[in-house]
């Protein structure tokens, strides 16, 4: 990565200049506190203790002799605090707003899972939290809002554009060019201009370090594929991180295939970076419908874009049929309800396992747990 957070064409930072500046400051601040031991040390005592990190690595018994060919072994994000993995990038980032004397936080969200993980964050460390959220969103995920609310959050309905994700980014960019002096955006996904897609992973990194370790304790090798399922991509960022420099290890995006951008998007900018981006006929990012709330994003993180290109990681897609399937395999199975998100990782997993050798290893990153989305297919089997 170049100093410009460039991962080859990917990335970068095009944004209005007043906005640039404030996101110099943030790059510069979180250089700082990444090479600082006691800002290391606070983030890593808050994963212990708050988000309850380690979580484990459990070998999935009953899928794997089912489908096995290769062992399959689950990666617990679903365990966190909050259940996902959102929290380790909101905790990470709450504490370089902390660092750098912010008091206020605001977060963009479409579901309501990073505005929870978020309004959690800020609970924990007093902060006034502002999450913006489309109008459209707010009436879908009623119970998400008041959730936030519960947490001390002040919601605020975006009522521009379709009222969705893309125009609550819009409000929450606006809002911190206005009042950056007090104001710090802790923004979801490994997406958006430099520093932020940089600054997730290196939060979310934590996944695949537990994972490695992990492995080689109860395996005593190295997996022969890592997968996990791609919405902005923070899950699968974190999840391959510590493998990208090993190169016997298969490293496997999964794409919703009702919004795949990896598969079939095209280099363009949106939200101030550049990536692989949906784009409709008039060339403006196109509206995607997943089964999964947390997946619905036209573009996809930068450092993705760039693995693809270099063929270093594989990106596949998965339909909603298919991942509700694993939904309610794994449910029945192996005793884990498991996010609508991340049943699509698992789907390809089983599917891989059952094409390779018993001596072959598969982690899957279960990324979050599926109570959340137990109502939603409640009412579809209805
Ligand atoms: C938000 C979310 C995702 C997708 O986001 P990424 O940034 O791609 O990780 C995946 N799984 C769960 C459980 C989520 O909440």
């Amino acid at each position: 990565m170049s100093e410009k957070g460039f991962y080859g064409e990917f990335g970068g930072s095009y944004v209005p200049e007043d906005l640039q500046h404030v996101l110099e400051i943030l790059a510069e601040e979180f250089e700082k506190a990444k090479k600082d031991p006691s800002f290391i040390k606070e983030f890593n005592d808050c994963l212990k203790d708050f988000v309850g990190r380690e979580n484990p690595l459990t070998f999935a018994d009953n899928l794997t002799k089912k489908y096995g060919g290769a062992k399959i072994y689950l990666k617990r994000e679903d365990l966190n605090h909050t259940g996902a993995h959102k929290i380790n990038n909101a905790i990470g980032q709450i504490l370089l707003a902390k660092r750098m004397g912010a008091h206020r936080v605001i977060a963009e969200t479409g579901a309501g899972q990073h505005g929870v993980a978020t309004a959690t964050a800020c609970a924990m460390f007093g902060m006034e939290c502002i999450i913006y959220m489309g109008k459209h969103d707010m009436q879908r995920q009623a119970l998400n809002v008041f959730r936030m609310e519960l947490l001390g959050a002040k919601v605020v309905s975006v009522d521009a554009g379709q009222g969705r994700l893309k125009d609550a980014v819009d409000a929450a960019l606006g809002d911190l060019v206005e009042n950056y002096q007090s104001t710090f955006y802790l923004l979801g996904s490994a997406v958006g201009p430099h520093p932020f897609p940089t600054m997730v992973k290196f939060f979310q990194s934590v996944i695949s370090e537990e994972s490695k370790r992990q492995i080689l304790d109860k395996e005593g090798k190295l997996p022969t594929a890592v997968i996990a399922v791609t919405g902005g991509g923070s899950n699968a960022i974190g999840a391959f991180a510590n493998y990208i420099q090993e190169p016997d290890v298969r490293l496997i995006g999964v794409e919703p295939a009702e919004a795949p951008s990896l598969t079939e998007g095209i280099p363009a900018i949106i939200h101030g970076f550049k990536c692989l981006t949906l784009l409709d006929e008039e060339g403006n990012p196109k509206p995607t419908y997943s089964i999964a709330a947390g997946l619905d994003y036209p573009g996809i993180g930068p450092e993705h874009s760039y693995l693809k290109g270099t063929g270093r990681a594989e990106y596949v897609t998965v339909s909603g049929e298919e991942a509700l399937e694993s939904f309610k395999e794994l449910s029945k199975i192996e005793g884990i309800i498991p996010a609508l998100e991340s049943a699509h990782a698992i789907f390809y997993a089983t599917k891989l396992a059952s094409e390779l050798k018993k001596d072959d290893i598969i982690i899957v990153n279960l990324s979050g747990r599926g109570d959340k989305d137990v109502q939603q297919v409640y009412e579809m089997e209805k």
